[in-house]
């Protein structure tokens, strides 16, 4: 995606809770990425304790919060648009709050205010875990100062999965990529002491979560009084079953990384390595602090430690002063390194970065047409990647039935790759191992094997 988080982005999801008797009931909108998701679950667990419950649809509730996303311009005006409509509703329902969160909450503070008289609440990111005391307050207020006390990030989540789990290990961001609002907005890098976080996953793990993914915008410049791969070879001796990070700075993912991926048994052998470029020129105007050629190196070192890994990247199409090119640079580098999948996106300009002020914008439909090309190209190569593992034996974490078609169950591999196998009423959170049978763009088709490894 735009910035440096991995995974299916989420453009918008829905999280509610069950009206209930006399209490009241919260709809949250989420927009973004795996961060805001996190935070609305934090939202969610906070809220409980002030007696919220959830709600099936913004129409049921007595609280709406849009937890917004700044990275790209659609996600932001996909907001504006959903704030617009609450209007019509909050005119039906006089009693109803509605509260905006996230990145644009902390941007735009003042034009949202001025755009939406309707909006009762405006909270940060950084002040996520305040919510309780924002709605249980004043009619009209706002929090968007950065007054993160480490303590009061250890807020209980009402998670929407019973077997995976995020973990915040990391908030904010220090490397001011030229693009990225997320230092302006998220603020500055602050490491969880490891105690906390290890509290977290050992309860995770006696309630029986089988996964965990731990979350940060760089999880590579975690620091407290252990460094991430010391920190994962703790979290991996407390038996959680997966475990997975995301997402990793190429500058700072170091070879004792890659060792502790390797090395560890719970940890998943897949990395998200956002490469967002590779032309030099365009890498170094976007403050990336890295070569192709040096990530192309921690690309044969990962592969050379776990050739089975999965690796995974954001590529941003039509940066300013992008040249043809540089574009071609670019679709050289998804042919050479054959990343199993990408999140690809145009850029857009966010206001208050320093690549908005930079020259040489790159025309929409110019824009529209290279990243065409970046997508045709990848397609190509998750299918060849995925046609590799055909015949191969895979181990699979069930999380339910396939999305597409319900009478199969959907499980992920070690290396994050969607398969799909006949449904013989394994629970969620079942480990299964597949003999994969036939490799498709977006999933495999597998088929269990028994303990001989029989079919
Ligand atoms: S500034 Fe930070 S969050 Fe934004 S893209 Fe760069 S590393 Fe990622």
């Amino acid at each position: 995606m735009f910035f440096d988080l991995p995974l299916p982005e989420i453009e918008e999801t829905e999280i509610g809770m069950l009206h209930f008797m006399m209490s009241r009931a919260v709809f949250i909108y989420t927009f973004g990425c795996q961060m805001n998701v996190h935070d609305s679950e934090k939202m969610l667990g906070i809220l409980s304790q002030e007696g919220y419950e959830r709600a099936e649809s913004a129409e049921d509730a007595d609280l709406i919060i849009f937890n917004t996303c700044a990275i790209r311009e659609k996600a932001e005006q996909k907001f504006y648009s959903q704030l617009g409509r609450a209007k019509a509703l909050k005119r039906k329902q006089r009693d109803v709050k509605i509260a905006v969160a996230g990145c644009v909450a902390q941007e735009s503070k003042a034009k949202i205010f001025a755009r939406a008289p309707h909006v009762d609440f405006i909270i940060g990111p950084q002040n996520v875990h305040m919510i309780g005391d924002l709605v249980a307050g004043r009619n009209r207020a706002s929090l968007t100062d950065d007054n993160r006390e480490l303590a009061s990030l250890d807020v209980a989540s009402s998670r929407q999965s019973r077997i995976k789990a995020w973990v915040s290990v990391m908030y904010g961001c220090n490397n001011f990529c030229s693009y990225c609002i997320v230092p302006y907005t998220r603020g500055r890098e602050v490491s969880r002491p490891s105690s906390s976080i290890v509290a977290e996953i050992r309860a995770l793990a006696e309630e029986g979560y089988r996964e965990v993914t731990l979350l940060g915008q760089n999880v590579n410049s975690y620091r407290s009084d252990l460094d991430f791969p010391q920190l994962l070879g703790r979290i991996d001796s407390l038996g959680v079953g997966r475990i997975r990070f995301v997402t990793s700075h190429p500058r700072d993912l170091s070879d004792e990384l890659i060792s502790a991926v390797a090395e560890l048994p719970g940890v998943c052998e897949h990395i998200h390595l956002p490469i967002q470029s590779g032309s030099d020129r365009i890498l170094s105007l976007m403050n990336r602090g890295y070569s192709y050629a040096q990530y192309l190196r921690k690309i044969e070192k990962i592969r050379q430690k776990m050739p089975e890994a999965g690796i995974t990247a954001d590529v941003i199409a039509g940066f300013p002063g992008e040249t043809a090119q540089d574009h071609e640079a670019t679709v050289r580098a998804l042919r050479e390194v054959e990343f199993d999948g990408i999140f690809a996106f145009q850029y857009s300009p966010r206001r208050g970065t320093k690549a908005a002020e930079m020259e040489g914008r790159v025309p929409d439909p110019e824009k529209s047409a290279r990243l065409a090309e970046i997508l045709k190209v990848q397609e190509e190569m998750t299918l060849r990647r995925n046609r590799a593992l055909e015949g191969t034996i895979q181990e699979i974490l069930i999380e339910g039935p396939s999305e597409t078609d319900s009478s199969l169950l959907m499980g992920r591999t070690r290396s994050n790759k969607i398969v799909t196998i006949e449904d013989a009423g394994e629970a969620e959170g079942s480990v299964v191992s597949v003999r994969i049978e036939r490799a498709r763009l977006h999933s495999l088709a597998g088929a269990r094997i028994d303990c001989e490894g029989l079919v």
